[in-house]
């Protein structure tokens, strides 16, 4: 079993010990008990880190398509060795339920993995368009920044496809959760990369995240996290015109049509409502129900979220874990509290385990969607829902938001379909299709820039060239 006390850094193919003493302590948010520490990194390790990073661009990227693809799939291979130990490593840093940390938190990132070792081993072709020959090439040296709701899945998706493109790589995962990428380290390092292909800086986002975000030498940032960060790294790399790729928040919208499967539209809804206890970018945050069915789905919302079983991420019964920290949990009851609409399932007078960041699963009904409820993204296990009566109504409440990142529809196929196609968001399930992990992934408006996953994710590593002949 790897320790959870990790004193280096991963630099240019070696293990190599910070510039500062300092570390950042990792706290298992259900125990509430320190588990583990990682180095407090400086912006004079991002400066070795880049430099690194660059001094290996050339080569990785000048490397023939499939021996990109051969490492690939050795990264793969060492990283899918260790898939026990990532479930377990992401149920201590972060308190993910068993049964997600095995399926979604390390099954996610080795299928995205295994995809993007497929795409780096097949070969461009070069498109032809008139005189000229267009090419496609890597950005360059890449920093990504990452946050700890899905935190390696999210580390994977912009290293497999930076490496997978030809970029290499300065990683900065999130402080509270940074455990789980030390794996992917190992990984690389066992799977021998060549060296500065993959580099690791763990520490703060003031500190490593600002450096990365404004250093001089990195070509393009890929970041996932709120999309205040955002903003601040936008405007760090507006000075150099650095490629800036953001995935942020969302405020997601469920349409139950008056046509659809109400029981399997409502109980999938709440699921992904609080699934990774609401910790979710995309989570369907409001339920949108016609009129006609209101009162029944508000009932079945309400016994659905009573009957999750709330307490300890090892316990193979529990379906709802803690939030990943103090400070989530007083921002998401801060939300409660204020809420001015009516409760029917949890709240803040529920009892709940003895340790823990635990919040109640929490459905709030008769939601004004111009309230900050159904507004704001709390990142909590708290469900708004909001009765409507036409389609033109449900399609205009589910886009009052500045938020477009994802959602769900359901009714008749075509019916539903329809209104799929009026959201404004980066992705529509409809009847409860299942997440692609090779299809695009990203937002509209505030939610962000560009798109992650399959050959969409690899091409925003790329710049495209034309040759005229
Ligand atoms: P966050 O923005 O606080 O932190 C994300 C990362 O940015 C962390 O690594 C952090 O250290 C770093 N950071 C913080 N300040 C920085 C700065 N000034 N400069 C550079 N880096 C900085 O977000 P979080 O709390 O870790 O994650 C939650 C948010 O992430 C939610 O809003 C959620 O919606 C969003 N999110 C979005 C997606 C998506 O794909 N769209 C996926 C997961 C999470």
């Amino acid at each position: 079993m790897t320790s959870e006390f990790r004193e280096q850094l991963y630099i240019g193919g070696n293990w190599v010990p910070p510039a500062s003493s300092e570390r950042i302590e990792v706290e298992n948010p259900y125990t509430e008990k320190v588990i583990g520490h990682v180095p407090a990194g400086t912006a004079e390790d991002v400066n070795l880190a880049v430099s690194a990073a660059r001094q290996a661009f050339d080569g990785w990227a000048g490397l023939p398509m499939a021996e990109r693809g051969a490492a690939l799939d050795r990264l793969h291979t060492a990283l899918a060795a260790r898939a026990g130990e990532i479930a377990r490593t992401v149920g201590l840093e972060l308190g993910s339920p068993l049964k997600i940390a095995q399926a979604i938190q390390a099954g996610l990132p080795l299928a995205v993995l295994r995809g993007y070792a497929d795409l780096a081993g097949r070969p461009d072709e070069p498109e032809t368009i008139g005189n000229s020959l267009v090419v496609r090439e890597a950005a360059g040296v890449v920093g990504a920044i990452t946050p700890w709701n899905y935190p390696l899945h999210q580390v994977v998706a912009k290293v497999g496809a930076a490496l997978a493109a030809g970029c290499t790589v300065v990683l900065k995962p999130s402080e509270l959760t940074p455990l789980v990428a030390y794996l992917l380290l190992d990984a690389a390092d066992e799977a021998g990369l060549p060296p500065g292909v993959l580099n690791l800086v763990t520490g703060t986002g003031p500190e490593v995240g600002a450096a990365i975000a404004g250093h001089p030498d990195i070509d393009m940032i890929s970041f996932t996290g709120s999309t205040a960060t955002g903003r601040a790294i936008t405007r760090a790399a507006a000075d150099r015109i650095a490629k800036v790729s953001l995935e942020l928040g969302g405020k997601s919208a469920n349409v139950i049509l008056e046509d659809a499967d109400l029981v399997k539209a409502v109980k999938v809804g709440v699921g992904n409502a609080f699934l990774n206890s609401g910790q979710t970018c995309t989570a369907w945050t409001r339920m949108l129900v016609h009129r006609d069915n209101y009162d029944e789905a508000v009932a079945l919302a309400a016994k659905t979220a009573a009957g999750y079983n709330v307490g300890d991420p090892f316990d193979p019964a529990t379906r709802l874990g803690p939030l990943v920290s103090a400070a989530q949990r007083e921002r998401v009851r801060g939300f409660i509290e204020r809420a001015d609409a009516r409760l029917v399932a949890g709240g803040l007078d529920v009892p709940l385990p003895g340790t823990g960041h635990f919040v109640a699963p929490t459905v709030f009904a008769d939601v004004d969607p111009d309230s900050e409820l159904a507004q704001e993204e709390i990142f909590g296990p708290v469900l708004s829902i909001i009765p409507f009566g036409t389609d033109d109504e449900a399609v205009a409440i589910a886009n009052n938001s500045k938020y477009g990142l994802a959602g769900g529809v359901w009714g008749g196929d075509e019916h539903a379909l329809a209104v799929a196609r009026r959201i404004r968001t980066g992705a529509v399930d409809v009847n409860g299709g299942s997440f692609n992990p090779f299809a695009p992934f990203g937002g509209y408006k505030q939610s962000g820039v560009g798109r992650e996953m399959g050959r969409y994710g690899l091409e925003e590593f790329q710049q495209v060239k034309a040759i005229q002949r």
